[in-house]
C-alpha cells in the first residue's frame, strides 16, 4: 500500500506522521516550532523530522497544513501571523531539502479534508467542517475535493456576517459568525450572564472566579437545570444555527462536521442544533436534509488531510 507524509504546522509544535493510503497513522513525531527563528531553520527541522519518519520506507510525497494565507497552487505561504512568515516558498524549500513532491494548504482546509476522507465525513462527497475554538475555522469539501477559493483565499467561514452592526470581530468587521459562535464568544456571553445573575449556579461551578469560566461552564450548568446557563446555551446555539444554515444554503452539503472544544458536548449540542438548522435552511424541513455530526479525528484531522493532498 502507498505511503505518504502528513505534516501539521502549528505555532507551538509541528506534528508529522507516516500515513498509509487508507488513512492509518503508521508512526508519528512532534517537534517544537520555535516560530520566532528564520523560516529556513524551521524547514530544515521539518526535513530532518521527515527523514526519520520515512526511514526504510518508500513514500509518495509530503502534504503540509500550515496556518495563515496559503496559496496551495504554488505551495506558497503568503502570510502566517502564528509563524511570523511572509512570502515563504514552503513547497519549494521542503522539496529541495527532501527530494520529494510537496503540497501545502491552509491547516483548517487540511483538517476539513481529513475529516471528509477518513473521519466523520466518510461516505459523503460534500461536507463542511467547522471548528468551534478560540475562533471559528473550517473548510469545505465539494464533490470529494477541497474548496479553497481563488488562490486558496476563500473558505473563511468564521468571517461571514450573521448580524450587521453586531459584535466587533478580530478581523475588523462587525457581526461575524466567529464573534458569536466561537468558544471565545461563548465565554464572553457566559461571563456577561453571570454578572447579571449573581444567583446562577455557574458561580458555584467556577468557584466564584470569573477567570475559570470556559466553554463548558454554561453547558454543564444548563444540564444541571440552571435557567441563566440554559439561556446562554440556547442563545449560542441560535447563532450557530444561523451560520450553519447560511453554509447549507450555499453549499447544500450532505453533512456539517463540528469540531473544536465545544463539539465535546456531543448530542447535547447537535440535537437542538439540528432541529434549528432544519427549520432555518432554504426549503425548510421538507428539503434535502444535511446531517450535523461531531468530528471524529481530533488532532489527527490535520495530519491525515495533509497526507491526503497527495492521494489524488
Ligand atoms: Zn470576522
Amino acid at each position: 500500500m502507498k505511503k505518504y507524509i502528513g505534516v501539521d504546522i502549528g505555532g507551538t509544535t509541528i506534528k508529522a506522521a507516516l500515513v498509509s493510503h487508507d488513512g492509518e497513522i503508521i508512526r508519528r513525531s512532534t517537534i517544537p516550532t520555535k516560530p520566532t527563528r528564520p523560516y529556513s531553520e524551521v524547514a530544515e527541522d521539518i526535513a530532518a523530522q521527515i527523514a526519520k519518519l520515512k526511514e526504510g520506507e518508500e513514500v509518495e510525497g509530503i502534504g503540509v497544513g500550515c496556518p495563515g494565507i496559503v496559496d496551495s497552487s504554488r505551495g506558497y505561504v503568503e502570510y502566517s501571523c502564528n509563524l511570523y512568515w511572509t512570502g515563504v516558498p514552503l513547497a519549494e524549500e521542503l522539496g529541495k531539502l527532501t527530494g520529494l513532491k510537496v503540497r501545502v494548504c491552509n491547516d483548517a482546509n487540511a483538517a476539513a479534508l481529513g475529516e471528509a476522507r477518513f473521519g466523520a465525513g466518510m461516505g459523503f462527497t460534500d461536507t463542511a467542517f467547522i471548528t468551534l475554538g478560540t475562533g471559528v475555522g473550517g473548510g469545505f469539501v465539494v464533490d470529494g475535493k477541497m474548496f479553497e477559493g481563488y488562490r486558496g483565499l476563500g473558505a473563511e467561514v468564521g468571517h461571514m456576517v450573521i448580524r450587521t452592526g453586531g459584535v466587533k470581530c478580530t478581523c475588523g468587521r462587525r457581526g461575524c459568525f466567529e464573534a458569536y459562535a466561537s468558544a471565545t464568544a461563548l465565554i464572553r456571553d457566559t461571563e456577561f450572564a453571570m454578572k447579571n445573575d449573581l444567583n446562577s449556579k455557574m458561580w458555584e461551578f467556577v468557584g466564584g472566579d470569573l477567570n475559570k469560566v470556559d466553554g463548558r461552564t454554561s453547558f454543564e450548568c444548563a444540564k444541571a437545570g440552571d435557567v441563566t446557563a440554559r439561556e446562554v446555551v440556547d442563545n449560542y446555539i441560535k447563532y450557530l444555527a444561523e451560520g450553519i444554515a447560511n453554509i447549507i444554503n450555499i453549499f447544500r452539503c450532505q453533512a456539517v462536521i463540528i469540531g473544536g472544544g465545544i463539539s465535546a458536548q456531543g448530542e447535547y449540542l447537535t440535537v437542538p442544533l439540528q432541529r434549528k438548522v432544519d427549520a432555518l435552511r432554504y426549503g425548510g424541513e421538507d428539503s434535502l436534509r444535511t446531517e450535523i455530526v461531531v468530528a471524529s479525528l481530533g488532532n489527527n484531522a490535520g495530519i491525515l488531510g495533509a497526507a491526503s493532498l497527495l492521494m489524488e
